[in-house]
């Protein structure tokens, strides 16, 4: 699909990269609300970030002609992460093609586009969901076979969104219908993994997928930063199970609440330390979104204050646990003033120096 030049900003280039930051955001309940999956409170702030050559990354288990529909009225330029992780898909020029060179054997190419394959095709996995559904004699409905209308029905979008949820690639939401216990779900997660697939909880569906995750397309974006833009210091956010694998491979992991005002259990489980977005003023279920749109709270406008802070790429991970040992995220806003006291100085963590970023 064609981008217009009118509303979507040039591919970054080296010179045109100053903030040493990117931005890897889950979409659903995250960056757009969960109940009507709108990002009007973002608007502005994603603006800003533009302006500010901030690369935004959608990451979501959306396919690709519905994030392509969000990106465009976003008017983002960025690469974006499509199906849990299925697949990268890289505007062209945004990276030079001799760092894309090692995932050559993956790339397929589009018109506006490079496409780095990282799932199971989507035969495959209807054909498991079908096994597993054999298997373990546990009922589930797979997308593949619901109609416009179910679709609608179980997800609320409007008819045109659902044509486009439906053109799936490399990930199969499914039901589990009534109220699954975690038995029944451990049940079909284990003969997923016996067939070797996997299975992650969205916000509204579980997702069959093959080895891929959002966490891994992270990985290779995050080097392709690395190398292309020297980007050193990377922002997650997400909130459901299926973000894990985001948060737990960037640099500045950040936990949105869920719609009901309450954290996913498994990410709290397996990353106790992680920043938490508290609920924004409305509370509960407008939380998310809204939450951005509070200055005091919006990761952000936060995040944007991070272009002065280099931080060597083999300590990323130190850093982060510093970050995480603290409160002061949860306590309403971002305390940056423990993370870069300015100047040249040792930060709390060893090996890591805090220094004013120096322009050009
Ligand atoms: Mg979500």
């Amino acid at each position: 699909m064609l981008l217009s030049k009118q509303t979507i900003s040039k591919p970054f280039t080296k010179e045109r990269m100053p903030n040493r930051i990117a931005i890897f955001t889950d979409l659903d309940g995250t960056l757009i609300r969960h109940e009507d999956y709108s990002f009007a409170p973002v608007k502005s702030l994603l603006r800003k970030l533009q302006f500010k050559h901030i690369p935004v990354v959608l990451a979501s288990s959306k396919t690709r002609a519905e994030i392509e529909h969000y990106r465009r009225e976003m008017k983002l330029a960025d690469p974006f992460i499509v199906e849990n992780g299925g697949a990268i898909v890289i505007p062209n020029n945004y990276f030079e093609t001799r760092y894309l060179r090692r995932h050559q054997a993956h790339v397929r190419s589009y018109a506006d586009s490079s496409c780095v394959e990282l799932g199971r095709p989507y035969a495959e996995l209807v054909q498991a969901l079908n096994e597993i559904q054999a298997e373990t004699q546990v009922p589930l409905i797979g997308f593949h076979e619901m109609d416009l209308d179910q679709i609608i029905q179980h997800t609320g979008l409007d008819r045109r969104q659902a044509r486009l949820a439906a053109r799936r690639e490399y990930d199969e939401p499914f039901l589990i219908p009534g109220d699954p216990t975690p038995g029944t779900v451990r049940k079909v997660r284990q003969q997923a993994t016996r067939q070797g697939f996997r299975v992650v909880k969205g916000g509204r569906f579980y997702h069959l997928t093959g080895k891929s995750n959002k966490g891994r397309a992270v990985r290779i974006l995050i080097q392709l930063y690395r190398m292309a833009h020297q980007i050193q210091v990377f922002i997650g956010l997400g909130d459901s199970e299926n973000d894990l694998s985001l948060l737990q491979n960037v640099t500045v992991p950040i936990l949105m609440a869920k719609s009901d005002g309450t954290f996913d259990a498994t990410i709290l489980r397996r990353m106790p330390g992680v920043k938490r977005a508290l609920a924004g003023p409305a509370g509960g279920s407008r939380s998310s979104a809204h939450f951005f749109a509070n200055r005091q709270h919006d990761p952000f406008h936060q995040a944007t204050q991070f272009s002065k802070v280099a931080i060597p790429a083999k300590n990323a991970a130190p850093f982060c646990e510093s970050l995480g040992s603290g409160d002061a995220f949860s306590g309403g806003a971002f305390d940056l003033s423990r993370l870069h006291p300015g100047g040249r100085r040792r930060s709390p963590v060893p090996g890591v120096f805090n220094r004013r970023h120096r322009a050009g």
